[in-house]
Protein backbone atom coordinates (compact mmCIF):
# COMPACT_ATOMS: atom_id res chain seq x y z
CA UNK A 1 0.00 0.00 0.00
CA UNK A 2 1.38 3.22 -1.07
CA UNK A 3 1.63 6.78 1.38
CA UNK A 4 -1.28 8.23 -0.42
CA UNK A 5 -3.31 5.33 0.38
CA UNK A 6 -2.32 5.49 3.99
CA UNK A 7 -3.97 9.00 3.76
CA UNK A 8 -6.96 8.05 2.54
CA UNK A 9 -7.25 5.22 5.39
CA UNK A 10 -7.04 7.75 7.99
CA UNK A 11 -9.32 10.14 6.25
CA UNK A 12 -11.68 7.58 6.35
CA UNK A 13 -11.33 6.52 9.83
CA UNK A 14 -13.20 10.37 10.46
CA UNK A 15 -15.15 10.49 7.50
CA UNK A 16 -16.26 7.26 6.29
CA UNK A 17 -15.51 5.86 2.57
CA UNK A 18 -17.95 8.09 0.74
CA UNK A 19 -16.67 11.01 1.60
CA UNK A 20 -12.64 9.85 1.53
CA UNK A 21 -13.16 9.21 -1.85
CA UNK A 22 -14.50 12.66 -2.85
CA UNK A 23 -11.55 14.23 -1.12
CA UNK A 24 -8.98 12.28 -2.39
CA UNK A 25 -10.40 13.36 -5.51
CA UNK A 26 -11.39 10.09 -7.07
CA UNK A 27 -14.71 11.02 -7.86
CA UNK A 28 -17.03 8.26 -8.80
CA UNK A 29 -15.59 4.93 -6.90
CA UNK A 30 -14.08 2.49 -9.41
CA UNK A 31 -16.51 0.41 -11.37
CA UNK A 32 -16.45 -3.08 -9.94
CA UNK A 33 -16.27 -5.85 -12.23
CA UNK A 34 -18.35 -9.05 -12.48
CA UNK A 35 -20.96 -10.93 -13.93
CA UNK A 36 -23.12 -14.02 -13.51
CA UNK A 37 -21.66 -17.31 -13.57
CA UNK A 38 -22.34 -21.07 -13.09
CA UNK A 39 -26.22 -21.84 -14.69
CA UNK A 40 -27.41 -21.77 -18.04
CA UNK A 41 -30.98 -20.58 -18.01
CA UNK A 42 -31.01 -21.14 -21.84
CA UNK A 43 -30.32 -24.55 -20.97
CA UNK A 44 -32.71 -25.60 -18.84
CA UNK A 45 -35.17 -23.39 -21.42
CA UNK A 46 -34.39 -25.43 -24.28
CA UNK A 47 -37.14 -27.86 -22.39
CA UNK A 48 -39.55 -25.64 -23.19
CA UNK A 49 -39.02 -24.97 -26.55
CA UNK A 50 -37.84 -28.64 -27.66
CA UNK A 51 -40.33 -30.35 -29.97
CA UNK A 52 -40.01 -34.02 -30.50
CA UNK A 53 -36.31 -33.85 -33.12
CA UNK A 54 -35.02 -37.26 -34.17
CA UNK A 55 -31.77 -38.34 -32.63
CA UNK A 56 -28.82 -37.49 -34.45
CA UNK A 57 -26.84 -40.89 -32.80
CA UNK A 58 -27.63 -43.47 -30.69
CA UNK A 59 -25.68 -44.74 -27.60
CA UNK A 60 -26.24 -47.44 -25.22
CA UNK A 61 -25.42 -48.03 -21.74
CA UNK A 62 -26.52 -49.99 -19.03
CA UNK A 63 -27.57 -47.56 -16.82
CA UNK A 64 -28.23 -43.90 -17.23
CA UNK A 65 -28.53 -41.09 -14.82
CA UNK A 66 -30.07 -38.36 -15.46
CA UNK A 67 -29.00 -34.97 -13.93
CA UNK A 68 -25.50 -34.94 -11.96
CA UNK A 69 -26.42 -33.19 -8.69
CA UNK A 70 -25.48 -35.14 -5.14
CA UNK A 71 -28.55 -37.40 -5.69
CA UNK A 72 -26.90 -38.43 -9.45
CA UNK A 73 -23.37 -38.34 -8.02
CA UNK A 74 -24.71 -40.65 -5.19
CA UNK A 75 -26.44 -43.36 -7.35
CA UNK A 76 -23.18 -43.16 -9.02
CA UNK A 77 -21.60 -43.91 -6.42
CA UNK A 78 -23.62 -47.04 -5.25
CA UNK A 79 -23.36 -48.47 -8.85
CA UNK A 80 -19.49 -48.43 -8.47
CA UNK A 81 -19.47 -49.64 -5.56
CA UNK A 82 -21.29 -52.36 -6.74
CA UNK A 83 -19.38 -53.16 -9.60
CA UNK A 84 -21.94 -51.93 -12.16
CA UNK A 85 -19.54 -49.87 -13.69
CA UNK A 86 -21.58 -49.35 -17.32
CA UNK A 87 -23.33 -46.48 -16.57
CA UNK A 88 -23.71 -42.59 -17.68
CA UNK A 89 -24.68 -40.02 -16.24
CA UNK A 90 -25.88 -36.93 -18.45
CA UNK A 91 -26.24 -33.10 -16.91
CA UNK A 92 -27.61 -29.85 -17.76
CA UNK A 93 -24.55 -27.46 -16.75
CA UNK A 94 -20.44 -27.58 -17.74
CA UNK A 95 -19.50 -29.67 -14.22
CA UNK A 96 -21.57 -31.99 -11.84
CA UNK A 97 -22.69 -31.63 -8.36
CA UNK A 98 -25.83 -29.52 -8.95
CA UNK A 99 -26.90 -26.94 -5.93
CA UNK A 100 -23.11 -27.94 -4.61
CA UNK A 101 -20.50 -27.07 -7.16
CA UNK A 102 -17.79 -24.81 -6.78
CA UNK A 103 -16.26 -21.40 -8.41
CA UNK A 104 -12.91 -19.59 -8.57
CA UNK A 105 -11.85 -16.24 -8.43
CA UNK A 106 -8.35 -15.10 -9.16
CA UNK A 107 -7.08 -19.12 -7.94
CA UNK A 108 -9.18 -18.77 -4.71
CA UNK A 109 -12.11 -21.72 -4.19
CA UNK A 110 -15.49 -20.71 -3.24
CA UNK A 111 -18.94 -22.14 -3.04
CA UNK A 112 -21.55 -21.84 -5.77
CA UNK A 113 -24.19 -23.13 -3.61
CA UNK A 114 -24.11 -25.34 -0.68
CA UNK A 115 -21.34 -24.76 1.96
CA UNK A 116 -22.00 -27.07 4.41
CA UNK A 117 -22.72 -30.04 5.83
CA UNK A 118 -24.12 -30.91 9.91
CA UNK A 119 -22.24 -33.71 11.19
CA UNK A 120 -24.65 -36.47 9.86
CA UNK A 121 -26.59 -38.35 12.64
CA UNK A 122 -27.43 -42.46 12.54
CA UNK A 123 -30.25 -41.75 10.46
CA UNK A 124 -27.87 -40.65 7.62
CA UNK A 125 -25.69 -43.72 8.11
CA UNK A 126 -25.18 -43.78 3.93
CA UNK A 127 -23.83 -40.29 4.03
CA UNK A 128 -21.54 -41.77 7.67
CA UNK A 129 -20.15 -44.43 5.05
CA UNK A 130 -19.05 -41.71 2.72
CA UNK A 131 -17.20 -39.55 5.28
CA UNK A 132 -15.31 -41.94 6.16
CA UNK A 133 -14.60 -43.19 2.62
CA UNK A 134 -13.47 -39.93 1.98
CA UNK A 135 -11.24 -39.89 5.61
CA UNK A 136 -13.08 -37.33 7.22
CA UNK A 137 -14.09 -39.25 10.09
CA UNK A 138 -12.91 -42.24 11.15
CA UNK A 139 -13.12 -44.89 14.29
CA UNK A 140 -10.41 -44.09 17.41
CA UNK A 141 -10.30 -46.38 20.61
CA UNK A 142 -14.47 -46.93 19.72
CA UNK A 143 -15.37 -43.32 19.09
CA UNK A 144 -16.13 -41.76 15.88
CA UNK A 145 -13.63 -39.09 15.05
CA UNK A 146 -13.67 -36.63 12.17
CA UNK A 147 -10.42 -34.69 10.73
CA UNK A 148 -10.42 -30.96 12.77
CA UNK A 149 -9.11 -29.94 9.49
CA UNK A 150 -12.56 -30.07 7.54
CA UNK A 151 -14.92 -28.97 10.99
CA UNK A 152 -15.92 -25.81 10.88
CA UNK A 153 -12.74 -23.63 12.97
CA UNK A 154 -14.06 -21.51 15.86
CA UNK A 155 -14.82 -18.80 15.07
CA UNK A 156 -18.23 -20.45 14.05
CA UNK A 157 -20.64 -17.68 13.67
CA UNK A 158 -21.80 -14.41 14.90
CA UNK A 159 -24.86 -11.48 14.12
CA UNK A 160 -24.52 -8.05 13.66
CA UNK A 161 -26.98 -7.05 16.01
CA UNK A 162 -27.74 -3.78 17.30
CA UNK A 163 -24.59 -1.84 15.74
CA UNK A 164 -22.41 -4.68 17.10
CA UNK A 165 -20.95 -8.15 16.59
CA UNK A 166 -21.62 -10.94 19.04
CA UNK A 167 -20.96 -14.37 19.04
CA UNK A 168 -23.41 -16.91 17.89
CA UNK A 169 -26.57 -16.33 15.62
CA UNK A 170 -29.44 -16.00 18.50
CA UNK A 171 -30.23 -12.55 19.34
CA UNK A 172 -28.52 -11.93 23.15
CA UNK A 173 -27.17 -8.74 23.86
CA UNK A 174 -29.35 -6.37 25.24
CA UNK A 175 -32.74 -9.12 25.04
CA UNK A 176 -35.13 -8.39 27.82
CA UNK A 177 -36.21 -11.53 30.32
CA UNK A 178 -38.98 -11.81 28.05
CA UNK A 179 -37.21 -12.46 25.09
CA UNK A 180 -34.94 -14.97 26.81
CA UNK A 181 -37.76 -16.65 28.64
CA UNK A 182 -39.39 -17.07 24.88
CA UNK A 183 -36.00 -18.73 24.19
CA UNK A 184 -36.96 -21.61 26.59
CA UNK A 185 -40.22 -22.07 26.31
CA UNK A 186 -39.55 -22.45 22.45
CA UNK A 187 -36.69 -24.91 23.52
CA UNK A 188 -38.76 -26.71 25.89
CA UNK A 189 -41.84 -27.11 23.14
CA UNK A 190 -38.87 -28.66 20.61
CA UNK A 191 -38.00 -30.98 23.37
CA UNK A 192 -41.61 -32.08 24.30
CA UNK A 193 -42.29 -32.77 20.68
CA UNK A 194 -39.09 -34.96 19.87
CA UNK A 195 -40.58 -37.02 22.55
CA UNK A 196 -43.73 -37.47 20.95
CA UNK A 197 -42.43 -37.56 16.99
CA UNK A 198 -39.51 -38.82 15.20
CA UNK A 199 -37.68 -36.21 13.26
CA UNK A 200 -35.54 -37.89 11.31
CA UNK A 201 -33.05 -36.84 8.48
CA UNK A 202 -33.57 -38.61 6.05
CA UNK A 203 -37.16 -38.09 6.23
CA UNK A 204 -38.21 -41.31 4.95
CA UNK A 205 -36.43 -42.75 8.28
CA UNK A 206 -39.60 -41.35 10.08
CA UNK A 207 -42.94 -42.43 10.15
CA UNK A 208 -45.90 -40.09 8.88
CA UNK A 209 -48.06 -39.42 12.24
CA UNK A 210 -51.19 -37.59 13.61
CA UNK A 211 -48.98 -35.63 14.90
CA UNK A 212 -46.56 -35.07 11.74
CA UNK A 213 -49.15 -34.36 9.82
CA UNK A 214 -51.28 -31.78 12.12
CA UNK A 215 -47.83 -30.01 11.77
CA UNK A 216 -47.34 -30.39 8.27
CA UNK A 217 -51.11 -28.65 7.21
CA UNK A 218 -50.41 -25.56 9.04
CA UNK A 219 -47.60 -22.45 8.40
CA UNK A 220 -44.70 -22.67 11.45
CA UNK A 221 -46.29 -18.94 11.85
CA UNK A 222 -49.29 -19.80 12.80
CA UNK A 223 -48.09 -22.84 14.79
CA UNK A 224 -46.08 -19.84 16.86
CA UNK A 225 -49.17 -17.55 17.02
CA UNK A 226 -50.79 -20.65 18.87
CA UNK A 227 -48.19 -20.86 21.13
CA UNK A 228 -48.33 -17.53 22.24
CA UNK A 229 -44.02 -17.51 20.76
CA UNK A 230 -44.34 -13.50 19.47
CA UNK A 231 -40.91 -12.27 20.73
CA UNK A 232 -39.35 -10.27 18.29
CA UNK A 233 -35.72 -11.38 18.62
CA UNK A 234 -37.07 -15.40 18.21
CA UNK A 235 -39.60 -15.02 15.47
CA UNK A 236 -36.72 -13.38 13.31
CA UNK A 237 -34.13 -16.01 14.50
CA UNK A 238 -36.73 -18.55 13.49
CA UNK A 239 -37.53 -16.84 10.20
CA UNK A 240 -33.42 -16.64 9.53
CA UNK A 241 -33.47 -20.46 10.05
CA UNK A 242 -36.22 -21.22 7.61
CA UNK A 243 -34.86 -18.80 5.18
CA UNK A 244 -31.19 -19.91 5.55
CA UNK A 245 -32.65 -24.05 5.31
CA UNK A 246 -35.68 -23.59 3.14
CA UNK A 247 -35.73 -20.45 1.24
CA UNK A 248 -38.73 -18.88 2.46
CA UNK A 249 -40.01 -17.65 5.75
CA UNK A 250 -42.41 -18.98 8.84
CA UNK A 251 -44.62 -17.13 7.16
CA UNK A 252 -44.76 -19.43 4.09
CA UNK A 253 -43.06 -23.13 5.52
CA UNK A 254 -44.72 -25.27 7.54
CA UNK A 255 -44.21 -26.01 11.32
CA UNK A 256 -43.17 -29.38 10.73
CA UNK A 257 -40.58 -28.14 8.55
CA UNK A 258 -40.00 -25.28 11.04
CA UNK A 259 -39.50 -27.26 13.72
CA UNK A 260 -37.74 -30.34 11.78
CA UNK A 261 -35.07 -27.80 11.47
CA UNK A 262 -34.43 -28.07 15.19
CA UNK A 263 -35.67 -31.51 16.10
CA UNK A 264 -33.85 -33.81 13.45
CA UNK A 265 -30.44 -31.80 14.67
CA UNK A 266 -30.18 -31.09 18.51
CA UNK A 267 -32.75 -29.47 19.34
CA UNK A 268 -32.85 -25.71 20.63
CA UNK A 269 -30.72 -24.85 23.56
CA UNK A 270 -32.14 -20.96 25.03
CA UNK A 271 -28.94 -19.56 26.74
CA UNK A 272 -27.78 -21.34 29.95
CA UNK A 273 -29.39 -24.33 28.60
CA UNK A 274 -27.77 -27.77 27.76
CA UNK A 275 -24.99 -27.30 24.66
CA UNK A 276 -25.52 -23.89 23.10
CA UNK A 277 -22.38 -24.37 21.38
CA UNK A 278 -22.79 -23.97 17.40
CA UNK A 279 -23.58 -27.47 16.03
CA UNK A 280 -20.05 -28.19 14.34
CA UNK A 281 -20.37 -28.92 10.74
CA UNK A 282 -18.18 -29.86 7.91
CA UNK A 283 -17.13 -26.82 5.55
CA UNK A 284 -14.23 -26.34 2.84
CA UNK A 285 -13.07 -23.03 1.02
CA UNK A 286 -14.94 -24.82 -2.05
CA UNK A 287 -18.36 -25.65 0.39
CA UNK A 288 -19.97 -28.92 -0.40
CA UNK A 289 -18.47 -28.95 -3.88
CA UNK A 290 -15.43 -30.58 -2.02
CA UNK A 291 -17.71 -33.24 -2.04
CA UNK A 292 -19.44 -33.59 -5.28
CA UNK A 293 -15.76 -33.39 -7.10
CA UNK A 294 -14.59 -36.08 -5.10
CA UNK A 295 -18.11 -38.41 -5.69
CA UNK A 296 -17.65 -37.13 -9.63
CA UNK A 297 -13.57 -38.07 -10.22
CA UNK A 298 -14.14 -42.04 -10.40
CA UNK A 299 -16.73 -41.59 -12.75
CA UNK A 300 -13.96 -40.17 -15.41
CA UNK A 301 -15.59 -40.13 -18.75
CA UNK A 302 -19.15 -41.29 -18.04
CA UNK A 303 -20.13 -37.91 -17.09
CA UNK A 304 -21.56 -36.50 -19.80
CA UNK A 305 -21.95 -32.41 -19.35
CA UNK A 306 -23.71 -29.72 -20.68
CA UNK A 307 -26.70 -32.13 -21.74
CA UNK A 308 -30.14 -31.51 -21.53
CA UNK A 309 -32.44 -34.05 -21.00
CA UNK A 310 -35.17 -33.82 -23.09
CA UNK A 311 -36.85 -36.85 -22.82
CA UNK A 312 -37.39 -39.97 -21.04
CA UNK A 313 -39.15 -42.69 -22.53
CA UNK A 314 -39.80 -46.03 -20.62
CA UNK A 315 -39.99 -48.43 -23.46
CA UNK A 316 -40.95 -52.85 -23.08
CA UNK A 317 -37.35 -53.90 -22.91
CA UNK A 318 -35.47 -50.59 -21.77
CA UNK A 319 -35.52 -46.95 -21.66
CA UNK A 320 -34.58 -44.45 -24.66
CA UNK A 321 -33.20 -41.27 -23.49
CA UNK A 322 -32.70 -38.29 -25.51
CA UNK A 323 -30.92 -35.12 -24.81
CA UNK A 324 -29.42 -32.25 -26.56
CA UNK A 325 -25.74 -32.06 -26.48
CA UNK A 326 -25.10 -27.77 -26.42
CA UNK A 327 -21.63 -27.92 -27.56
CA UNK A 328 -22.63 -30.04 -30.80
CA UNK A 329 -26.11 -28.82 -30.99
CA UNK A 330 -27.10 -32.72 -31.57
CA UNK A 331 -29.15 -34.98 -29.96
CA UNK A 332 -28.09 -38.27 -28.87
CA UNK A 333 -30.60 -41.05 -27.99
CA UNK A 334 -29.34 -43.32 -24.97
CA UNK A 335 -30.58 -46.76 -25.26
CA UNK A 336 -30.34 -48.13 -21.20
CA UNK A 337 -31.77 -51.45 -19.64
CA UNK A 338 -32.33 -49.13 -16.07
CA UNK A 339 -32.85 -44.94 -15.76
CA UNK A 340 -31.71 -43.02 -12.34
CA UNK A 341 -34.19 -39.61 -13.00
CA UNK A 342 -31.95 -37.53 -10.74
CA UNK A 343 -33.96 -34.30 -11.85
CA UNK A 344 -35.57 -31.76 -9.92
CA UNK A 345 -39.46 -32.97 -10.14
CA UNK A 346 -41.14 -30.59 -12.34
CA UNK A 347 -38.26 -31.27 -14.86
CA UNK A 348 -39.15 -35.17 -13.87
CA UNK A 349 -42.39 -34.56 -14.24
CA UNK A 350 -41.83 -32.56 -18.27
CA UNK A 351 -39.26 -35.09 -19.66
CA UNK A 352 -40.86 -38.52 -18.49
CA UNK A 353 -43.36 -39.33 -21.45
CA UNK A 354 -46.31 -40.70 -19.92
CA UNK A 355 -45.72 -39.83 -16.50
CA UNK A 356 -46.64 -41.78 -13.68
CA UNK A 357 -49.57 -39.91 -11.94
CA UNK A 358 -47.41 -39.59 -8.99
CA UNK A 359 -44.65 -37.45 -10.12
CA UNK A 360 -47.38 -35.49 -11.57
CA UNK A 361 -48.81 -35.13 -8.07
CA UNK A 362 -46.02 -33.94 -6.33
CA UNK A 363 -44.68 -31.94 -9.28
CA UNK A 364 -48.46 -30.22 -8.83
CA UNK A 365 -47.53 -29.97 -5.06
CA UNK A 366 -44.10 -28.66 -5.03
CA UNK A 367 -43.25 -24.89 -4.56
CA UNK A 368 -39.81 -23.59 -5.46
CA UNK A 369 -37.41 -21.05 -3.87
CA UNK A 370 -35.14 -18.97 -6.34
CA UNK A 371 -31.97 -18.20 -4.58
CA UNK A 372 -29.46 -15.91 -5.85
CA UNK A 373 -25.65 -16.58 -4.47
CA UNK A 374 -22.94 -14.06 -4.73
CA UNK A 375 -18.72 -14.40 -5.10
CA UNK A 376 -17.20 -11.16 -3.73
CA UNK A 377 -13.66 -11.16 -4.67
CA UNK A 378 -11.63 -8.51 -1.67
CA UNK A 379 -8.42 -7.62 -2.05
CA UNK A 380 -7.96 -7.50 1.66
CA UNK A 381 -9.85 -7.97 5.18
CA UNK A 382 -12.47 -6.06 5.49
CA UNK A 383 -12.22 -3.59 8.73
CA UNK A 384 -14.37 -4.78 11.49
CA UNK A 385 -16.69 -3.36 13.64
CA UNK A 386 -16.13 -3.87 17.83
CA UNK A 387 -17.19 -7.27 19.10
CA UNK A 388 -17.24 -10.55 18.11
CA UNK A 389 -13.78 -11.46 15.66
CA UNK A 390 -14.90 -12.52 12.03
CA UNK A 391 -15.97 -15.64 11.88
CA UNK A 392 -17.04 -18.33 9.16
CA UNK A 393 -20.65 -17.06 8.98
CA UNK A 394 -21.49 -13.68 9.58
CA UNK A 395 -25.36 -12.63 9.33
CA UNK A 396 -26.89 -9.31 9.80
CA UNK A 397 -30.26 -9.29 11.78
CA UNK A 398 -33.05 -8.02 9.83
CA UNK A 399 -31.40 -7.95 6.78
CA UNK A 400 -33.18 -9.52 3.55
CA UNK A 401 -29.76 -11.52 2.89
CA UNK A 402 -28.44 -14.96 5.10
CA UNK A 403 -25.43 -12.99 5.24
CA UNK A 404 -21.47 -14.18 4.25
CA UNK A 405 -19.34 -17.31 4.76
CA UNK A 406 -15.78 -16.72 4.04
CA UNK A 407 -13.99 -18.78 2.06
CA UNK A 408 -10.29 -18.13 3.65
CA UNK A 409 -11.76 -18.94 7.17
CA UNK A 410 -10.39 -22.53 7.05
CA UNK A 411 -7.09 -21.37 6.09
CA UNK A 412 -4.28 -22.18 8.50
CA UNK A 413 -1.94 -19.09 7.83
CA UNK A 414 -2.89 -16.44 10.71
CA UNK A 415 -2.25 -13.74 8.49
CA UNK A 416 -5.59 -12.86 6.34
CA UNK A 417 -4.99 -11.70 2.69
CA UNK A 418 -7.63 -11.58 0.05
CA UNK A 419 -10.13 -13.46 0.20
CA UNK A 420 -13.87 -14.42 -1.01
CA UNK A 421 -16.63 -13.88 0.67
CA UNK A 422 -20.06 -15.83 -0.19
CA UNK A 423 -23.28 -14.13 0.08
CA UNK A 424 -27.03 -15.65 0.10
CA UNK A 425 -30.10 -14.64 -0.86
CA UNK A 426 -33.34 -16.81 -0.55
CA UNK A 427 -36.00 -15.44 -2.55
CA UNK A 428 -38.83 -18.33 -2.07
CA UNK A 429 -40.88 -15.52 0.22
CA UNK A 430 -42.52 -13.98 -3.48
CA UNK A 431 -41.04 -16.80 -5.90
CA UNK A 432 -42.89 -15.52 -9.05
CA UNK A 433 -41.42 -11.91 -8.29
CA UNK A 434 -37.70 -13.42 -7.19
CA UNK A 435 -37.86 -16.05 -10.52
CA UNK A 436 -38.69 -12.97 -12.83
CA UNK A 437 -36.07 -10.81 -11.07
CA UNK A 438 -33.18 -13.32 -11.02
CA UNK A 439 -34.57 -13.07 -15.10
CA UNK A 440 -34.73 -9.85 -15.95
CA UNK A 441 -32.38 -7.48 -13.30
CA UNK A 442 -28.66 -6.97 -14.78
CA UNK A 443 -25.99 -8.32 -12.75
CA UNK A 444 -24.88 -4.71 -11.73
CA UNK A 445 -28.58 -5.18 -10.05
CA UNK A 446 -27.63 -7.56 -7.71
CA UNK A 447 -23.73 -6.02 -6.70
CA UNK A 448 -25.57 -2.94 -5.35
CA UNK A 449 -27.99 -5.30 -3.51
CA UNK A 450 -25.36 -7.10 -2.09
CA UNK A 451 -22.90 -4.01 -1.40
CA UNK A 452 -26.06 -2.25 0.07
CA UNK A 453 -26.53 -5.19 2.25
CA UNK A 454 -23.18 -5.65 4.06
CA UNK A 455 -22.13 -2.17 3.95
CA UNK A 456 -24.58 -1.47 7.09
CA UNK A 457 -21.88 -3.69 9.06
CA UNK A 458 -18.66 -3.09 6.98
CA UNK A 459 -18.72 0.23 4.88
CA UNK A 460 -15.45 -0.02 3.39
CA UNK A 461 -16.56 -3.30 1.54
CA UNK A 462 -16.99 -1.01 -2.04
CA UNK A 463 -13.27 0.19 -1.30
CA UNK A 464 -11.48 -3.56 -1.21
CA UNK A 465 -14.36 -5.07 -3.32
CA UNK A 466 -12.61 -6.44 -6.62
CA UNK A 467 -15.24 -8.51 -8.61
CA UNK A 468 -18.76 -9.64 -8.21
CA UNK A 469 -19.91 -13.23 -9.69
CA UNK A 470 -23.82 -13.66 -9.21
CA UNK A 471 -25.45 -17.38 -9.34
CA UNK A 472 -28.41 -17.07 -10.18
CA UNK A 473 -31.35 -20.58 -9.29
CA UNK A 474 -34.57 -20.38 -10.58
CA UNK A 475 -35.52 -23.30 -8.90
CA UNK A 476 -33.19 -23.90 -6.02
CA UNK A 477 -34.95 -26.08 -4.39
CA UNK A 478 -38.29 -27.76 -2.96
CA UNK A 479 -40.15 -25.50 -0.01
CA UNK A 480 -41.86 -27.01 2.35
CA UNK A 481 -44.62 -25.51 2.61
CA UNK A 482 -48.01 -26.75 4.46
CA UNK A 483 -49.69 -29.58 2.94
CA UNK A 484 -50.18 -33.38 3.76
CA UNK A 485 -47.08 -35.43 4.10
CA UNK A 486 -46.44 -37.90 1.18
CA UNK A 487 -44.32 -41.17 0.94
CA UNK A 488 -43.59 -41.38 -2.98
CA UNK A 489 -42.90 -44.58 -4.35
CA UNK A 490 -39.55 -43.72 -5.77
CA UNK A 491 -39.97 -46.79 -8.14
CA UNK A 492 -41.92 -46.90 -11.61
CA UNK A 493 -40.96 -50.17 -13.57
CA UNK A 494 -37.36 -49.10 -15.21
CA UNK A 495 -37.50 -45.66 -13.86
CA UNK A 496 -35.59 -44.90 -10.51
CA UNK A 497 -36.65 -41.47 -8.80
CA UNK A 498 -34.05 -39.53 -6.88
CA UNK A 499 -33.47 -36.33 -6.04
CA UNK A 500 -34.00 -34.20 -2.36
CA UNK A 501 -37.05 -32.74 -3.79
CA UNK A 502 -39.12 -36.05 -3.02
CA UNK A 503 -38.17 -35.26 0.57
CA UNK A 504 -39.92 -31.96 0.05
CA UNK A 505 -36.80 -29.78 1.08
CA UNK A 506 -33.25 -30.32 0.05
CA UNK A 507 -30.31 -30.77 1.82
CA UNK A 508 -27.13 -33.12 1.02
CA UNK A 509 -28.15 -35.68 3.73
CA UNK A 510 -31.82 -36.21 1.80
CA UNK A 511 -30.29 -36.38 -1.90
CA UNK A 512 -27.33 -38.32 -1.06
CA UNK A 513 -29.73 -41.50 0.50
CA UNK A 514 -32.05 -40.92 -2.10
CA UNK A 515 -29.35 -41.69 -4.96
CA UNK A 516 -27.46 -44.00 -3.14
CA UNK A 517 -30.69 -46.10 -2.48
CA UNK A 518 -31.58 -46.05 -6.04
CA UNK A 519 -28.14 -47.06 -7.16
CA UNK A 520 -28.00 -50.04 -4.65
CA UNK A 521 -31.56 -50.90 -5.95
CA UNK A 522 -30.43 -50.96 -9.56
CA UNK A 523 -27.31 -52.96 -8.55
CA UNK A 524 -28.92 -55.22 -6.23
CA UNK A 525 -31.58 -56.48 -9.53
CA UNK A 526 -27.93 -57.86 -11.45
CA UNK A 527 -27.77 -61.46 -11.95
C1 LIG B 1 -27.87 -21.51 -2.68
C2 LIG B 1 -28.00 -22.87 -2.04
C3 LIG B 1 -27.31 -23.15 -0.87
C4 LIG B 1 -27.43 -24.40 -0.28
N1 LIG B 1 -26.70 -24.68 0.83
C5 LIG B 1 -26.72 -25.93 1.36
C6 LIG B 1 -25.83 -26.30 2.41
O1 LIG B 1 -24.99 -25.51 2.84
N2 LIG B 1 -25.89 -27.57 2.89
C7 LIG B 1 -26.79 -28.47 2.40
O2 LIG B 1 -26.81 -29.62 2.87
N3 LIG B 1 -27.62 -28.16 1.39
C8 LIG B 1 -27.59 -26.92 0.86
N4 LIG B 1 -28.40 -26.62 -0.21
C9 LIG B 1 -29.35 -27.64 -0.68
C10 LIG B 1 -28.81 -28.46 -1.88
O3 LIG B 1 -29.77 -28.25 -2.87
C11 LIG B 1 -28.67 -29.94 -1.52
O4 LIG B 1 -27.68 -30.09 -0.51
C12 LIG B 1 -28.23 -30.85 -2.69
O5 LIG B 1 -27.11 -30.30 -3.33
C13 LIG B 1 -29.36 -31.14 -3.68
O6 LIG B 1 -28.95 -32.15 -4.58
P1 LIG B 1 -29.97 -32.81 -5.62
O7 LIG B 1 -29.22 -33.82 -6.38
O8 LIG B 1 -31.19 -33.25 -4.91
O9 LIG B 1 -30.45 -31.62 -6.52
P2 LIG B 1 -29.77 -30.59 -7.65
O10 LIG B 1 -28.60 -30.00 -7.02
O11 LIG B 1 -30.95 -29.80 -8.01
O12 LIG B 1 -29.34 -31.57 -8.81
C14 LIG B 1 -30.13 -31.77 -9.97
C15 LIG B 1 -29.21 -31.77 -11.16
O13 LIG B 1 -29.97 -32.02 -12.34
C16 LIG B 1 -29.50 -31.15 -13.36
N5 LIG B 1 -30.58 -30.99 -14.36
C17 LIG B 1 -31.75 -30.29 -14.24
N6 LIG B 1 -32.48 -30.40 -15.35
C18 LIG B 1 -31.77 -31.18 -16.21
C19 LIG B 1 -32.00 -31.67 -17.52
N7 LIG B 1 -33.14 -31.41 -18.20
N8 LIG B 1 -31.04 -32.44 -18.08
C20 LIG B 1 -29.90 -32.74 -17.42
N9 LIG B 1 -29.63 -32.32 -16.17
C21 LIG B 1 -30.57 -31.55 -15.57
C22 LIG B 1 -29.15 -29.89 -12.64
O14 LIG B 1 -28.27 -29.07 -13.38
C23 LIG B 1 -28.50 -30.44 -11.38
O15 LIG B 1 -27.13 -30.66 -11.53
C24 LIG B 1 -28.29 -25.37 -0.84
C25 LIG B 1 -28.99 -25.08 -2.01
C26 LIG B 1 -28.85 -23.84 -2.60
C27 LIG B 1 -29.59 -23.55 -3.87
Amino acid sequence: MGPGAAVILRRRDVLGAAGALALAGCGDPPEIAGGFVGTHPERGHALRDATARAPDTTRRTRVLIAGGGVAGLAAARALRLRAVDDFALLELEDAAGGNARAGLMDGLACPLGAHYLPLPGNDAHEVQDLLEELGLRQRVAGRWIYDERHLCHSPQDRLFFNGHWQEGLLPLEGVGPDTLAQYRRFGARVRELMAQARFAMPTLRAPITPLTQTLSAQTFAHWLDREGLNDPHLRWYLDYACRDDYGAGTALVSAWAGLHYFASRHGFHAPGEGDADAEPVLTWPEGNAWLTQRLAAPCGDRIHTGRTVLRIDMQKHGVAVDALDHATGRVERWLAERCVVALPVFVAARVVQNAPDFVRQAAQRLTYAPWLVANLHLRAPLRDRPGAPPSWDNVLYGSAGLGYVDASHQSLNPRRGPTVLTWYLPLGDDALAGRRALLDKPWTHWREQVLADLSVSHPDLRDVLLRVDITRYGHAMACPTPGPQVSWPMLEGRLHFAHSDWSGYSVFEEAFTRGHLAGAAIAGLRG
